[in-house]
């Protein structure tokens, strides 16, 4: 892409409202844009990021068997008074047809994923089934101030799984926590597994997945040792700077976190709700166990901001950087052109900063954006056939000979 040639533009001024990092950074870079208090746009190159997130996500939850499938944002008022979520939800959007007909705006997906599934799930041979959609959803939170981190609209996956019986969910149940890690680790991040009671849902344990950061709004005791970790504001019995319960070996240290992500037990409550039953072995009529993953996808993004940034900008893991590279092009005309076509057709993901403008805005801005990598075009070193490299994440500079230039990057 030719910044020459997008609409969008790094702005070096921070905005006004900005209270955390995330904010700052994405509106400053040019990724996103506030339309008002936890409701976002997501720019071109914002837009990248979510995708790829997104697609790193799609890729674990089918390779543990969850098929794809997309249901609706708006749904009629009966299904959340079925569930009893209309009177007992605070954060549900409500609204009126003109005339006179309710919606709720989902907040979640539980009341139209069970009566959907109770169509196609009828035997003990149509389980398992896992099924997932990747969707906005809608809450209405009092505070939505910590940039993408919390929005009133944000992007959620969210999974949703049916057993037979507690073991088979169990063991499904540890296949999905394995490919959250998994998820978490693709996108430069530790995700710790935080036990925490079944909050609304039911009182079965179930696991988030917290991201250290001061950004965040969890409070959780981690063992420096061992994986360990629980949130202090549901547990009250490990107390800072104990030691940890598990190995024995390491203390617990308080810490900040951001959830990413949870996994819950959900057992009866909404297949007896929707009159989801399958008939067993014998022919007996019996309700499966269910359980339901979320990943926050949007908060996911806001979080590697609040973790991979310096004073200049972003520094984008490479599963996620909107592309691989920022080409700087200083005054080299034709010479540029060929460079970036050369990268193009190599596969190699470009931004190609072709504007009219001087080499330190150039670089300014590129390290703002935080690709991986800054590739430098000048007079200089292509009298020697090469270009100047740069990792976002380093300070050394290299020189790289032009035919060797792509193969350096993919
Ligand atoms: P929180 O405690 O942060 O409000 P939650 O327990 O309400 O989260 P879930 O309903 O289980 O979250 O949603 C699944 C995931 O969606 C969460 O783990 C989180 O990553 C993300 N999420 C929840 N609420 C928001 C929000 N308002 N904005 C952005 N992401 C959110
Ligand atoms: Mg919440």
């Amino acid at each position: 892409m030719r910044m020459s040639q997008t609409v969008i533009r790094p702005d070096k001024n921070p905005p006004k409202d900005a209270a955390t990092i995330n904010h700052r950074l994405l509106v400053q870079a040019g990724f996103v844009r506030q339309l008002t208090a936890g409701i976002y746009t997501y720019l071109p190159w914002g837009l990248r990021v979510l995708r790829k997130i997104e697609q790193v996500v799609r890729e674990e939850m089918n390779a543990i068997g969850g098929e794809e499938l997309l249901m609706p944002m708006l749904h009629p008022a009966g299904i959340w008074k079925q569930s009893g979520g209309w009177d007992s939800i605070d954060v549900l959007y409500k609204l009126k047809s003109r005339t006179g007909k309710e919606y709720a705006l989902g907040q979640s997906q539980e009341e139209v994923v069970t009566p959907l599934m109770s169509e196609f799930i009828n035997s003990y041979k149509d389980l398992p089934r896992a099924v997932y959609h990747i969707q906005w959803k809608f809450r209405d939170e009092l505070r939505a101030k910590s940039g993408i981190l919390r929005g009133r609209e944000f992007y959620m996956k969210d999974m949703y799984s049916w057993h037979e019986s507690q073991e088979d969910f169990e063991k499904f149940y540890e296949e999905a926590k394995k490919a959250y890690l998994k998820i978490f680790s693709r996108l430069g991040l530790v995700a710790k597994a935080t036990e925490a009671s079944g909050g609304s849902f039911s009182d079965k344990i179930s696991y988030e997945f917290e991201v250290l950061t001061e950004a965040g709004e969890a409070n959780i005791l981690y063992c420096d040792e061992c994986e360990f970790c629980v949130n202090v504001d549901d547990i009250g019995k490990y107390d800072e700077g104990g030691e940890c319960p598990s190995c024995g070996k390491g203390l617990l240290k308080p810490s900040k976190a951001a959830e990413v992500g949870n996994i819950f037990d959900l057992g009866e409550k909404y297949v007896k709700a929707f009159g989801l039953q399958f008939s067993d072995q014998e022919g007996k009529k019996r309700y499966p166990v269910m359980g339901c993953y979320g990943i926050g996808i949007s908060r996911t993004m806001g979080v590697i901001v609040e973790r991979f940034n310096d004073e200049r900008g972003i520094v984008w893991p490479e599963s996620v950087a909107p592309f691989m590279v920022s080409l700087v092009s200083l005054g080299v005309g034709e010479k540029a052109e060929e460079i970036y076509q050369q990268l193009v057709k190599g596969g190699v993901e470009v931004l190609w900063d072709d504007r009219e403008e001087s080499a330190g805005v150039k670089f300014a801005d590129a390290d703002l954006i935080g690709n991986p990598y800054r590739v430098v075009v000048s007079e200089r070193t292509l009298a020697d056939g090469e270009v100047e490299i740069k990792r976002r994440d380093s300070d050394t500079t290299e020189r790289v000979k032009l035919g060797e230039l792509v193969d350096r990057l993919i």
